[in-house]
């Protein structure tokens, strides 16, 4: 079967089983512990408690059962590889609001013991107890403010957006979590006013975003936007979505006139990268920087710089003064 690439429209290419390795055990007891945890919150059970336990417990069976289809389709030319069967949109959306984050401790076996057990506890109390205790174990063990993937994240975007001829950014950081980025970002531009708005699915971080003046402005992309960013961050999500093209226009239109975007990706620039267990966070696509570049230049983005380094690919890029009309 010969599969056209949509990155650079070659014939040559070779297909993978997609491996999911314990993807299937863990979403298991994932959704036995989401629902007796459900149960323990539910002291009396209403009507529209016990359909809200129907629905998840539905959900979880549609993702046990579209996450385990298809294959990888490896570009011979460019090296992309995509998922040709992801699950849908609305079963991906579940996913990311109540399985993804709950799945990484999970599968993380490499973490140190404290943080297990914290881990653990969290499961336990509510999100205050467990800032206090994240802010325990930091003092304890010394732990830097700061984690080494946004602080390389930040050093190689830091100079073109000290260059930005304006006194106030707008930015949006995409799958943001804690926004490491964009806040340690907003501490090295001194001078300048620093306004952080963020998409993230998972409800858990809202007390957070209050406390640390994040924007929360949809759980999901693309939204409603009438705003227009300086700068917008993505840190290992665009292997996420299902559609590339789409994704990079809905981006490029929320963009001001030399907006800039970072993308960074796992490289999957090698077949072994393919063939390894995607169960801990199941990738739709895996970039090679050559497929990176192509998208973002058939997207009317100008490469500013990028950087293939310890398995990661970092690419800036500026919206391209071009005027544009994408056919995706
Ligand atoms: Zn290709």
């Amino acid at each position: 079967m010969t599969q056209t690439c949509s990155i650079c429209k070659s014939n040559d290419s070779k297909h993978f089983r997609y491996y999911v390795g314990d993807l299937e055990k863990q979403l298991t007891r994932l959704k036995y512990s989401y629902f007796y945890k459900l149960l323990n919150f539910t002291n009396t059970l209403t009507k529209s408690k016990l359909s809200f336990i129907n629905n998840t417990l539905y959900y979880y069976d549609h993702v046990l059962d579209s996450f385990f289809k298809g294959d990888i389709i490896h570009c011979l030319n460019c090296k992309h590889g995509y998922w040709n069967c992801p699950p849908s949109d609305e079963i991906l959306n579940f996913y990311y609001k109540f399985g993804y984050r709950n799945i990484i401790p999970l599968a993380t076996i490499r973490i140190p013991y404290f943080k297990y057990v914290i881990g653990k506890i969290s499961n336990l109390f509510n999100y205050n107890v467990v800032i206090g205790l994240r802010y325990l174990r930091n003092i304890i063990y010394k732990y830097p403010k700061w984690s080494s993937r946004p602080v390389n994240q930040i050093d190689f975007v830091i100079s073109d957006l000290k260059n930005f001829d304006k006194r106030e950014l707008l930015l949006l950081e995409i799958g943001g979590s804690v926004c490491q980025p964009l806040r340690l970002l907003r501490e090295k531009l001194i001078g300048k006013l620093v306004n952080i708005d963020c998409v993230e699915p998972d409800k858990q971080y809202k007390q957070r975003y209050l406390r640390e003046n994040i924007n929360l402005v949809s759980e999901y992309f693309p939204f409603k936007c009438t705003k227009q960013y300086d700068y917008i961050h993505t840190s290992h999500w665009l292997e996420h979505v299902v559609d590339w093209k789409i994704t990079l226009r809905d981006i490029r239109e929320i963009l001001c006139e030399n907006g800039l975007l970072f993308i960074e990706v796992p490289n999957a620039n090698n077949i072994d990268s393919l063939k390894g267990d995607h169960s801990e966070i199941p990738h739709i696509h895996f970039f090679s920087a050559t497929s990176l570049k192509l998208c973002l230049q058939n997207l009317g983005y100008d490469i500013v710089r990028m950087e293939v380094k310890e398995g990661v690919i970092k690419a800036l890029s500026r919206k391209s003064t071009i005027n544009f009309c994408s056919n995706a």
